[in-house]
């Protein structure tokens, strides 16, 4: 059974997308119907989505470099979700 806080850990710590499919079937559910946590989670989710299709599509040469962020841009990116990462952790 899956808690508020055991949605929260799991999608701070990893991509929900890389959980064995039980565990992943539990976290989907959860967020789904709980009225607590469900849309900030849902939110979570759709920007690990965002990031894993821009990570994919980037790599593949899809997205026209005007739209691709430069290595400095990333590097800030980087060190936000590090930060929020820590300040999640405390
Ligand atoms: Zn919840």
């Amino acid at each position: 059974m899956w808690m508020c806080r055991h949605v929260a850990k799991a999608l701070a710590e990893t991509n929900y997308e890389d959980l064995p499919p039980l565990r992943k079937f539990g976290l989907k559910l959860h967020v789904k119907l709980c009225i607590m946590c469900g849309k900030f989670h849902r939110q979570v989710m759709d920007f690990q989505d965002a990031a894993r299709f821009y990570r994919t599509h980037e790599d593949q040469g899809d997205i026209p470099s005007q739209r691709c962020m430069d290595d400095s841009c990333k590097h800030r990116l980087q060190e936000a979700i590090h930060a929020a990462r820590q300040s999640a952790k405390d």
